[in-house]
């Protein structure tokens, strides 16, 4: 992982820039993620609040007191909805971008999982599912 990351939200209302290396990408398999995600879990990478930019567009803001007592305050797009940023008030200086929302996800490393006591079982995929490389069978017929 190197240089500049960018990324945005679904409907391209949101657009930033990262410049640097991410501290660390963490998979975080917590209720709250979950939710705010609607997956099984969130990868987060953890970049300097002060490399990340957003170059257009503007987000809107949730703020929750977690089971930990940190306050987190998580950043979406208003318009479409996708979540894009997470921060935490015990880390003031740090951001953690969701990976999703990376034009580049496939440059992230992940580094580390936690909360993985309250994993769903279907966060790990199994290998013998039935797989299909684009679309799947119409789930209507
Ligand atoms: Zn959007
Ligand atoms: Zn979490």
């Amino acid at each position: 992982m190197s240089g500049k990351l960018t990324g945005g939200c679904l409907c391209e209302q949101v657009r930033y820039e990262c410049q640097g290396e991410p501290k660390a990408a963490t998979y975080c398999h917590c209720p709250d993620c979950r939710r705010t995600t609607g997956s099984a879990f969130n990868l987060g990478v953890a970049v300097d609040a002060k490399a990340l930019e957003i170059i257009s567009g503007t987000v809107k803001a949730y703020t929750k007191t977690a089971d930990s007592g940190n306050k987190i305050t998580r950043e979406f797009c208003p318009k479409c909805g996708s979540p894009l940023f997470t921060k935490v008030d015990a880390f003031p200086h740090t951001v953690w971008i969701k990976a999703g929302s990376l034009d580049e996800p496939e440059l992230i490393k992940p580094t580390h999982q936690i909360w993985t006591e309250k994993a769903v079982k279907w966060a790990y995929i199994d290998d013998d599912l039935p797989s299909f490389p684009q679309a799947g069978p119409n789930v209507e017929k």
